[in-house]
């Protein structure tokens, strides 16, 4: 499903995100950045070592030596990886708190899209953010991240933004949120 928005696009498609040849990917990091299971994990393994190097270093020089705080975005090179950039930002643990999570998720993909634009990136995707492992209802957070990319392309020129789904029943959740997101516009 592909839409235009004030000039820009957003797409919503079925695939791995470490295949994606756009300018930028997401990961779904956590705050150590230095990798873990899920969409981070295969990122790191299909990027190779010189990422976790690099976050090494934006841990130890950016960040003072502390992890990077939920809602928050860093970016790299993409190494090995199709795509040039990744935007590494870590979402909220769900945890029942729909007020503070619905925010903190608000903020991961609302950061990761003004870091890309900072950068002069007019290409990004996004995987699910925080619906994994971290167990944010899909249901719930597909309707934030559509909201929240739909409200930034009304206000922006940015270019393509696509969401990297991983099976078929996510990619209906979020045909269905998105429908829902156009609605209310
Ligand atoms: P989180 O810890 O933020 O929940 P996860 O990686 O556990 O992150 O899951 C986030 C989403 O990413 C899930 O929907 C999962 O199915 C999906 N995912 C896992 N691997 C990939 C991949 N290679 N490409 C795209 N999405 C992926």
């Amino acid at each position: 499903m592909k839409i235009e928005v004030n000039g820009n696009s957003l797409e919503l498609m079925i695939g791995d995100i470490t295949k994606q040849s756009t300018e930028a990917i997401v990961n779904a990091a956590n705050g150590t950045l230095m990798g873990g299971g899920g969409v981070d994990g295969a990122i790191h393994q299909a990027a190779g070592s010189e990422l976790v190097e690099e976050c090494k270093k934006i841990r130890e020089e950016d960040l003072d030596g502390n992890y990077l705080r939920t809602g928050k975005a860093v970016i790299t090179q993409g190494y090995d990886l199709p795509a040039k950039f990744v935007i590494h930002t870590v979402g909220p643990v769900w945890d029942g708190n729909n007020q503070v999570a619905s925010e903190q998720l608000e903020e991961s993909y609302l950061n990761s899209l003004n870091l890309a634009k900072e950068n002069g990136i007019t290409s990004i995707t996004f995987p699910s953010i925080s619906t994994g492992v971290y167990r944010y209802p899909v249901q719930l957070a597909s309707v934030i991240a559509l909201h929240t990319i739909v409200e930034f392309l009304q206000n922006n020129r940015f270019g393509d933004v696509t969401m990297t789904l991983f099976s078929e029943r996510d990619y209906q959740v979020y045909k269905k949120a998105l429908k829902g997101v156009l609605e209310k516009i």
